[in-house]
């Protein structure tokens, strides 16, 4: 499935929003009675599921795709009875076995979740924490090829128009500073710092931490670029900043294991910026694997057929086409388009007038590349036209003329090129 942006909504000045000064707490979504959780099954092949209908859960149970390997998990919100679980087709083609848990009154909680009243340790992070609000990286944590250094709690925004991590800083800060201590203790790296927006940095004070001021100029706070504005390191074009020996976490992940391992419970309640048609915006607090259609209902926000609903921002966000779609750790915001504002996507053949060569602050050739990612020639855009150092942020679709959907055309093809080099490795 090819990725879309949606920019209808931008305003013509490319700068992330601030958080409205009046806003200091999100408004909560009552518990939805059933949730949902997509569980990736893409290893499982013709082992057999674990799950089935039926099932009793309890709250941070590591739900497991499938007998006999521990690769494949998520960590149940909420405590339920698994009332159905149906195949689902995510981006990219990517297979999941979609769960949905009658959650029950009374929470029973696993005792996976013990754990977080002994010291911190990666093991916790990775079993209990695995998918809390904020998406904890906890892969790369573990990942024993890379040696990580450097954390860097990012404080600033993902995407246009959000504001979630704003409103974690203004309202986690002693969770944040918790969750510094923790992560320091449990990955044994020396050093932390924080990427903070200009006008969030006395908010951060107290932290005591190192603070890389960052622009509000879009895309400033994406990782790679910060990684060469802050630290003064260029990122190898096809590798990332972990490769480099830095780890950035979310200011909301971080907050959430400082909460974690302050009160002993597991952080279920997802921070997100949603967006409605006219461009008002809310700031609401809702339980992992809440379907968008209950967000929708407590906010009176009525989709008519052909409008789109975004997970994510504008530039970088995805269209879901389900209502049952939940909110996960890693969805910030939620922007429901009217189908008038929905922005053009052409057939048009580029007319190389380089706009995209001029806006990109990667300096990639997209002009050029562009011709081979039409053809599908994957290969020989990432040898000769540079696909590699791309940062997916989106601008070149922003500014073509002729609306071509560039970044989609990009992360195709950086999705088609990881496959094959799996493949590659799998056969090797
Ligand atoms: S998405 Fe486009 S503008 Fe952004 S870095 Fe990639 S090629 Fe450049
Ligand atoms: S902005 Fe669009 S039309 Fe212009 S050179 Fe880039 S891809 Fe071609």
């Amino acid at each position: 499935m090819i990725k879309r942006s949606f920019l209808g909504l931008i305003k013509p000045r490319l700068q992330y929003d601030m958080l409205d000064g009046s806003t200091t707490a999100p408004e909560q979504i009552p518990a939805s009675s059933v949730i949902v959780l997509f569980l990736p099954n893409m290893k499982r092949k013709n082992m057999p599921p674990v799950l089935k209908t039926g099932d009793a859960v309890k709250k941070g149970q590591q739900l497991f795709s499938c007998q006999g390997t521990n690769e494949e998990f998520v960590v149940s919100p909420a405590s339920g009875t698994i009332s159905s679980i149906e195949p689902f087709i995510g981006g990219f083609g990517k297979t999941y076995d979609k769960i949905s848990i009658d959650v029950s009154q009374d929470q029973t909680v696993d005792a996976n979740v013990d754990n977080l009243k002994k010291a911190p340790s990666l093991s916790t992070l990775q079993k209990v924490l695995a998918n809390i609000p904020g998406n904890l990286p906890v892969d790369a944590m573990a990942n024993t090829d890379i040696t990580i250094n450097t954390i860097v709690v990012n404080c600033a925004e993902a995407d246009l128009q959000v504001t979630t991590s704003q409103l974690i800083v203004k309202s986690k800060i002693e969770d944040i500073k918790e969750g510094v201590k923790v992560i320091k203790k449990a990955t044994n790296v020396p050093n932390v710092s924080l990427a903070v927006p200009e006008h969030l940095q006395s908010a951060v004070a107290s932290i005591g931490l190192n603070i890389k001021k960052v622009s509000l100029d879009y895309p400033s706070a994406d990782p790679k670029l910060l990684m060469k504005d802050a630290f003064g390191t260029v990122v190898t074009a096809g590798k990332n900043c972990e490769d480099h020996g830095t780890l950035f976490i979310s200011a909301e992940a971080v907050a959430n294991v400082g909460n974690a391992y302050k009160t002993g419970n597991l952080p279920v309640q997802k921070m997100v910026t949603v967006i409605n048609k006219d461009g008002s915006k809310k700031m609401v607090s809702a339980l992992i694997g809440t379907p968008v259609k209950d967000v929708l209902s407590f906010l009176k926000i009525k989709v008519n057929e052909n409008d789109r609903i975004i997970f994510g921002g504008p530039m970088k966000g995805t269209a879901i086409f389900s209502f049952d779609q939940p909110v996960m750790c890693d969805t910030d915001g939620i922007i429901i388009q009217d189908k008038d504002d929905i922005p053009e996507i052409s057939d048009y053949p580029c007319i190389n007038c380089g706009e995209c060569v001029r806006i990109c602050p990667a300096n990639v050739p997209v002009n050029l590349l562009i011709r081979f990612l039409e053809a599908g020639q994957y290969e020989n855009a990432q040898i000769m036209y540079d696909l590699d150092s791309c940062i997916e942020c989106g601008l070149c679709s922003y500014v073509c003329v002729s609306k071509m959907p560039v970044y989609q055309y990009i992360t195709l093809a950086k999705h088609e090129l990881a496959q094959i080099r799996t493949a590659e490795a799998n056969n090797a």
